[in-house]
């Protein structure tokens, strides 16, 4: 790995608007997405993250970057241009944070195993499967480019009590 010295995005926090649209599909395989992905890394792994999507940054494209392994593995680093999951199966239900809503953490049923198919840094199709840990955060981190957050798929009394959490700590200049 060469070192980068791409810039560290601020991430986007909940409730701007920008988390809650459909990121656009990116048409453009150039060395600007190149950059940009690179800086997604660096900036996801700046927070702390396991996965970050394009809106979390401020950019409603349909782009995301994962890495289960926090930079231990190379072979684990993901980047998913326009994807899509194509076949799911199976249930878990595990707890889960997003970069968005710092400090919030509550439990999400998911499909145990995904398929998705997407378009890698070249614009050429791949289609990637993942289980456990790298199924959720695909999930997790596609619905983020859908417009979805974690928060999204709890249940009503679950998510008004996580908002009015939130509430609390912008009201107390915490948030
Ligand atoms: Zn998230």
């Amino acid at each position: 790995m060469t070192q980068s010295t791409g810039k560290i995005h601020e991430i986007v926090k909940w409730p701007d608007p920008v988390l809650a649209k459909r990121g656009e599909d990116v048409t453009v395989f150039d060395a600007k997405l190149k950059k940009l992905v690179e800086e997604m890394f660096e900036s996801m792994y700046a927070a702390q993250g396991i996965g970050l999507a394009a809106p979390q940054i401020g950019l409603s494209q349909r782009i995301t970057v994962i890495d289960c392994s926090f930079k231990k593995n190379p072979d684990e680093k993901v980047v998913l241009i326009n994807p899509e999951i194509v076949d799911r199966k199976g249930k878990q239900v595990e707890e889960e944070g997003c970069l968005s809503l710092p400090e919030i953490r509550d439990k999400v049923s998911r499909a145990a195993w995904v398929r998705v198919r997407a378009q890698d840094i070249n614009g050429d199709q791949i289609e990637m499967e993942g289980e456990e840990l790298l199924a959720r955060a695909m999930q997790h981190e596609i619905d983020h480019l859908d417009g979805i957050l974690f928060i999204d798929r709890l249940s009503r009394l679950k998510r008004d009590l996580v908002i009015r959490k939130i509430k609390k700590l912008q009201k107390n200049g915490e948030w």
